[in-house]
């Protein structure tokens, strides 16, 4: 049950926020039958795979419809932003910088060490929109978490040069995790209650792969604020210190805040899984891997070995040792990123 009030005091005020309607919302929301024989559950599928406006689209659209209006309302000629190498986020930021004639600059980091002459997928796409692109190496024993900060610093310096020319620069930070960007998951949640009350049926879970975590937060402050029982379940696909459910807490609060709301966030919904990261970012498992090939086979659904294969692996396994309820309604969350599956074959592992 949540609080049909607050749905659309909620629903009111963020429509009061400035938001280019560019994604192609809302993302269908349909039933998975076959895999839902097979496992013995009810397992919705949300295809935020199919965000648009180009071919590629993916979970970032819906942030970056909220993080670009802000942009052209501050008139920056240059948006800045930071990923690895196959980044969605930096893709689809790219995208939407051309379509809204707006410089692209993405420092993006080698995490698989990208050997290709030709650059493959993402990378391949980024160039193809000639964005500037600014490669960072990873270092012996870091963390991509920790070559993205030091990318972040790095760019600093560019960033004054081209202020210093009366540029301005809108910057992005990896994966458009900001209280603006969470802004369009706080949306996407609401997407979820209208379908809700249009097909008479109420959701128990969400599952998904949570990366920088403002998709999480987003669903997290929408969830939170209208006193709703869905059990979020967010999908770690990289290493994560313990302070990460607390980040994406704030996030939610600061997103709420935004809006006019003022709202003490507690964990009591949120449930966040280390367990099938593997050895992590970008680096393939065996689960996700079956994951991928069981819904491929199952529903003819692509799935990534980055993020939403670790995701479903969470699922069949959460499903097959009684965490969720039988008879419970499962959302599993799309979040695209299907590219990667053309990417470099180390981010494969044993696919095929
Ligand atoms: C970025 C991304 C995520 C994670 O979203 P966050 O908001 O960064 O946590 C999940 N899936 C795909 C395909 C992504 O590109």
């Amino acid at each position: 049950m949540f609080n049909i009030y607050k749905y659309y005091d909620l629903m009111d005020k963020i429509s009061k926020r400035k938001r280019l309607e560019f994604a192609f919302l809302p993302t269908p929301l349909h039933k998975l039958e076959n895999l839902s024989k097979y496992l013995n559950a009810n397992i919705f599928l949300k295809r935020d795979d199919l965000t648009g406006f180009s071919t590629f689209g993916g979970n970032k659209m819906r942030k970056l419809e909220f993080l670009f209006a802000d942009l052209i309302e501050k008139d920056s000629e240059y948006v800045f932003t930071y990923g690895a190498t196959q980044s969605n986020h930096a893709l689809q930021t790219a995208i939407t910088a051309n379509y809204c004639g707006v410089k692209p600059v993405l420092y993006l980091v080698d995490v698989i060490k990208e050997k290709n002459k030709l650059p493959k997928a993402n990378l391949l796409l980024d160039k193809i929109l000639n964005a500037e692109i600014k490669l960072i190496d990873l270092k012996e024993g870091e963390e991509s978490f920790e070559a993205m900060n030091r990318a972040q610093e790095e760019s600093k310096k560019y960033i004054e040069r081209l202020s210093e020319q009366k540029n301005d620069c809108y910057i992005i930070p990896p994966g458009g995790a900001t209280p603006v960007g969470s802004l369009g998951f706080i949306n996407a949640y609401l997407e979820i209650k209208k379908y809700e009350k249009d097909m008479h049926i109420s959701f128990d879970h969400i599952f998904h792969a949570t990366g920088t975590g403002g998709t999480l937060a987003g669903l997290t402050a929408a969830n939170s604020y209208l006193e709703d029982d869905i059990q979020i379940h967010g999908i770690n696909v990289s290493n994560k210190d313990d302070r990460y459910i607390n980040d994406i807490i704030k996030l939610a609060e600061e997103s709420l805040s935004i809006i006019d709301i003022e709202k003490k966030i507690t964990k009591e919904n949120i449930d966040v899984s280390p367990d099938y990261v593997g050895d992590g970012y970008e680096v393939p498992t065996d689960e996700a891997n079956d994951a991928i090939k069981l819904f491929a086979e199952k529903e003819g659904i692509f799935l990534d070995p980055v993020y939403t294969g670790k995701a479903a692996a969470a699922l069949v396994d959460y499903i097959g040792k009684g965490k969720v309820e039988d008879d419970s309604n499962i959302i599993f969350w799309h979040t695209g990123g299907t590219n990667a599956l053309f990417a470099d074959e180390k981010m494969l592992g044993n696919l095929i």
